[in-house]
């Protein structure tokens, strides 16, 4: 056993040795052949990932910088955020920081966003961009990008999306030219099963020419900034190399998978745990209609003891999600993504069952 529990926690999410090792490839440098080959492989590996053919930046910094790419490169009249959890109501809260107009649609934790309040909203024709959270970490709620596609398709195309994937890419199929999503984002802790710190995020051709009409974005933030050494295959500051390392490995693991498998597998794995949970006499916290394939988030009717629980899975080399914030121990979640295949999850949950005898 390793001395450091293994990670069933929704983010930063288990990184298995394979990918630890190559994390520690010597350093090459950021202007250099070796890292424009390293960075076009990796490019070209997300643009398949993503069904797309945007531009797709690599960035060394928290996926919560993404979100201020995303607004500072779009919004001129005013962004609508769709709230139904912890981490889209911080997005909300940044463009209200950052002085945008910013309203919120508001819905229930644990539920996905309902197309027809944003209509409403969208319909007085005050804003120019939406934003929603497609897996809503905090809950487990993965919304429909589908019906909001359809939406924003027939009555606003004019309106910029905006989607933070961060617990869902890589991990679900996200189809991102299909769909028309202007900007996806995503941090690499969750389901591409790498460390923290990287954030990866794609950008359709027309959000970039809005981007050129936007002023005072300053430098780090402004797409154009990246546009400019993308054409390069390199990136605008010193990237974070282990990540690149990391994130090619990663890209080869998923070739070999199999696109089709690996969307199955999280699938199998959401299922399996939900059938878990409710056979021990829990209830899903979640929806039915809005069930993330990547996380899991348990309602605790049996009131066990959670903390006790934690204990024990601890001793045992786990280390287990007690709740977000306000839920916890009322509610406790089941990551099920990136380097966690069935039998690490059946694994857990044997433990987990003996823990609970
Ligand atoms: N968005 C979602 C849905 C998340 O789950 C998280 C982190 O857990 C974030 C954004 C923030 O990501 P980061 O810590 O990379 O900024």
């Amino acid at each position: 056993m390793s001395d450091f529990p293994k990670l069933f926690i929704p983010g930063p999410t288990h990184v298995s040795e394979d990918i630890l090792s190559i994390l520690s490839t010597p350093q090459i440098g950021h202007r250099t052949p070796e890292i424009s080959e390293l960075i076009e492989y990796i490019i070209n590996g997300v643009k398949n990932v993503l069904y797309t053919e945007n531009d797709v930046y690599l960035v060394s910094h928290a996926a919560t910088g993404l979100w201020e790419v995303g607004t500072k490169n779009s919004v001129k009249k005013g962004v609508l955020h769709a709230v139904n959890g912890a981490f889209s109501s911080k997005w909300a809260l940044s463009s209200q920081l950052s002085g945008f107009n910013t309203e919120s649609v508001e819905f229930e934790w644990g539920s996905g966003v309902d197309v027809d309040k944003i209509d409403k909203i969208l319909n007085s024709g005050k804003y120019d961009v939406f934003a929603m959270v497609h897996n809503e970490t905090s809950t487990g709620a993965m919304s429909s990008l589908e019906t909001v596609s359809s939406l924003l398709k027939s009555k606003y195309p004019d309106i910029i999306w905006l989607v933070d994937a961060v617990s869902s890419m890589a991990g679900v199929k996200i189809e991102v030219d299909k769909l028309g999503i202007d900007f996806l984002l995503s941090s690499t802790q969750k389901a591409w099963g790498l460390p923290a710190g990287f954030s990866i995020c794609s950008v359709s051709d027309r959000m970039l020419n809005l981007s050129k009409t936007i002023e005072n974005k300053g430098y780090f933030f402004d797409l154009h900034t990246y546009k400019k050494y993308f054409l390069k295959n390199q990136t605008p500051t010193t990237p974070s190399i282990p990540h690149l390392f990391g994130l090619k490995k990663m890209l080869e693991k998923i070739e070999l998978e199999g696109l089709d498998n690996r969307w199955k597998r999280h699938k199998n794995m959401a299922e399996f745990t939900r059938n878990w949970a409710l056979s021990h006499g829990q209830t899903l916290f979640t929806d039915t209609n809005a069930l993330s394939y990547t996380l899991t988030c348990i309602k605790n009717v049996k009131n066990w003891n959670i903390d006790k629980i934690y204990e024990k899975l601890l001793d045992r080399g786990f280390r287990m999600d007690r709740g977000y914030g306000k839920f916890k121990g009322k509610a406790f979640r089941v990551p099920h993504m990136g380097n966690i295949y069935m039998q690490d999850l059946e694994q857990y949950l044997d433990v987990f069952n003996e823990v609970i005898e």
